[in-house]
């Protein structure tokens, strides 16, 4: 079987495509055949050699992917009945599964949290060896490489919006960078949910391949006066942001909400702060809160509105991995941030 492969050095130039013999489950196992894959920034910080995600050389790429049911391992925890041919998606994030931030569905604040691909061995591979407690039924309608796009990204969108950000219909939201994986999941889930959404993005080019995917006012963050063009079509205050860039636009952002709005950040991408808005944030009483990754109940409920049609992630789909040239060019891809929405390839 095929696996994509970080040998040696951390840089996007060693990766490979590796043979090996396809897996047999351990006990309490099952074998995975994956059909598709989206990728992840966590897969950069791999690449790049991030301290939070340290792995040993050389590894399995990947966070996320779907496939079947292949083969069930001995002494499987009787709470799972999966049975081969069942359609499954991976839940990348696990805890301990024992304690009480996990029993109460708060699994990414468990000490033990571990993320496939970014902890652990990653998922990039035609079969894969997993406990079934990381593996979620997915509905009929709904291909592979749909199910893969709303795991992580999509899971924190859900997390952010509705888990923390409390987002009800009829209220007015902004996504800053409204173009990411994460940004235009939740730009999408916000017009599920019936919110009023606007977004920002980044370079101009963006901006038409958002605009044939979600009907929202958009406003390019590159351009210095952003806010005051955001709260020229707004007309009124913010209800919340969710802001996946970060770092240099929260002195920006927290103005543009109302008394008691909220702010939910994901991300930090354009550096750290170093000087905070304390008096935006007492003065006006916001709530501000910080998201990263999610839980599975999270990817359940993405996994609910993609099935009934309500939202349709925005895949670039390189196709089959018939050359690891073709991963590399997407990751260089996400480096520049030269897409819109979520990069994937299947298995042939
Ligand atoms: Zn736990």
């Amino acid at each position: 079987m095929k696996s994509v492969i970080l040998a040696e050095g951390k840089k996007i130039d060693s990766l490979h495509i590796g043979e090996h013999p396809v897996p047999v489950p351990e006990k309490g196992e099952v074998r995975v055949r994956l059909k598709a894959h989206t990728l992840n920034h966590i897969d950069l910080w791999v690449l790049t050699g991030s301290p939070a995600y340290s792995v040993p050389l050389p590894h399995v790429m990947g966070s996320e992917g779907a496939g079947e049911v292949d083969l069930l391992g001995e002494g499987l925890d009787p709470a799972f009945s999966f049975k081969p041919g069942d359609r499954v998606v991976l839940s990348p994030g696990q805890g301990c599964l024992v304690c009480e931030l996990c029993r109460s569905g708060f699994e990414s604040l468990c000490p033990s949290y571990r993320v496939l691909g970014g902890h652990l061995s990653g998922v990039f591979s035609e079969y894969v060896c997993l406990p079934p407690s990381r593996l979620l039924l997915v509905p009929p309608n709904v291909d592979p490489l749909l199910a893969s796009s709303v795991t992580l990204a999509g899971a924190t969108a859900h997390q952010g919006l509705v888990v923390r950000g409390e987002a009800r219909p009829g209220e007015r939201w902004l996504v800053v960078g409204a173009s990411g994986g994460v940004g235009h999941l939740a730009s999408l889930l916000g017009k599920v949910l019936r919110l009023d959404v606007y977004g920002t993005y980044g370079p101009e080019k963006k901006r038409t391949i958002l605009s044939r995917s979600m009907d929202i006012p958009l406003v390019s963050h590159n351009d210095p006066d952003w806010p005051e063009q955001v709260m020229k079509l707004s007309g009124k205050l913010f209800d919340g942001v969710l802001d996946t860039v970060g770092g240099a636009t929260i002195p920006r952002v927290l103005p543009m909400l109302r008394k008691g709005g909220r702010a939910v950040v994901v991300g930090e991408t354009t550096g750290s702060l170093t000087q905070f808005p304390t008096r935006e944030l007492f003065g006006r009483q916001i709530s501000l809160h910080g998201v990263y990754l999610a839980h599975r109940s999270d990817i359940l409920a993405m996994l609910e509105w993609v099935s009934r049609g309500s939202l349709r992630p925005i895949i670039n789909n390189m196709g089959v991995l018939t050359s690891i040239d073709i991963l590399k060019g997407a990751y260089r891809r996400m480096l520049e941030r030269d897409f819109v929405g979520k990069l994937g390839f299947v298995w042939g």
